[in-house]
């Protein structure tokens, strides 16, 4: 949604801009193709391990993946995910290995999503995410959920199959709402959970259950966490969140009841929050500024109406 590509520069929001990389879906069981794309001189690679890659500055200030043409790449017992081609017909590979290359560059460095999605432009970010996710999807998939054999992976890293019943297994994308609810002040209401650090305070999210609708999820969501009811529910964006298998649906909602009774499991605390209030308790220090790549800052922004003041602690 044009609204998320529009933040200011010193807040990319790689997770949620478009990457520019086609996933070229066509080619994954092509081996063939895969070969000769892997052998490509200008195809680049990088390793994927525990949810991390190496980061490193660039020339022009940036932040980018460190990638290596597939002959410099280590090749030993690994997995190759193929992620894409760019729109000068690169390709993208990542390997996954049980450690990351070391490197004799100083600047370079091991970072995960939540570190590497604040500094990658859109193109890295978006690979990562892809690389990562499938990487969770990967250790947590070995054996077949209908046999219990070992499955082995196909399909350039987007399939396992299982060897002994014949079964496929995909990749699962699990749905979480997100929302920021407003009521009939535009007051916006925000919550903290039992396991924040005091001053914490960010949108009310869940996952989607079993045959629930997303606007079904964002309801009882709401109710169940601080006893409000919602009516209207507008979708606004997504974000992939690969920890370890998420998608972020992004919503605002509409209250149509205001007396919040939190369920004291999930939310230790929700209030209603004016513009005016939420600016006075990040000056006081009550409020500590949500931060990150999280999709939750970009929808309480949106509402506040201007950038969200830096945390203290990251200036
Ligand atoms: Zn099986």
């Amino acid at each position: 949604m044009s609204t998320f590509d529009n933040e200011t520069t010193d807040r990319p929001i790689g997770l949620t801009a478009p990457s520019g990389i086609d996933r070229a879906a066509h080619h994954r069981l092509d081996e063939a193709w895969l070969a000769a794309a892997w052998s490509h001189p200008t195809t680049r690679v990088f390793v994927v391990s525990g949810g991390q890659v190496l980061i490193d500055d660039t020339a022009d200030g940036g932040t980018a993946i460190v990638m290596t043409p597939a002959f410099e790449a280590p090749v030993t017992e690994t997995h190759r995910y193929f992620l894409g081609r760019d729109e000068k017909g690169v390709s993208y590979f990542a390997l996954q290995k049980d450690s990351l290359p070391g490197r004799m560059d100083q600047s370079a460095r091991p970072a995960g999503l939540r570190e590497a999605g604040l500094l990658l432009g859109p193109r890295d970010a978006g690979l990562m995410a892809h690389a990562v996710a499938l990487e969770n999807w990967q250790r947590l998939h070995r054996f077949c959920s209908r046999c219990g054999e070992r499955t082995v992976i196909a399909a350039a890293g987007h399939i396992r199959r299982c060897q002994a019943c014949g079964a496929e297994h995909y990749p699962r994308t699990d749905p979480a709402v997100i929302m920021l609810v407003t009521d009939d002040q535009d007051r916006a209401l925000l919550g903290r959970q039992v396991h924040w650090p005091e001053g914490r305070f960010s949108t009310l999210a869940g996952f989607v259950e079993p045959g629930e609708s997303i606007e079904q999820s964002v309801a009882r969501e709401v109710f169940e966490e601080a006893g409000i009811t919602v009516g209207e529910v507008e979708y606004l964006a997504s974000q992939p969140w690969p920890f370890p298998s998420s998608l972020m649906l992004g919503f605002m909602a509409r209250a149509t009841t205001f007396d919040i009774n939190v369920d004291g499991e999930e939310i230790e605390e929700a209030r209603w929050f004016s513009r005016e209030d939420l600016t006075a308790a990040f000056e006081s220090g009550e409020v500590m500024p949500p931060f990150g790549i999280s999709i939750a800052a970009r929808l309480i922004e949106l509402w506040y109406g201007k950038p969200l003041p830096r945390p203290r602690s990251t200036v």
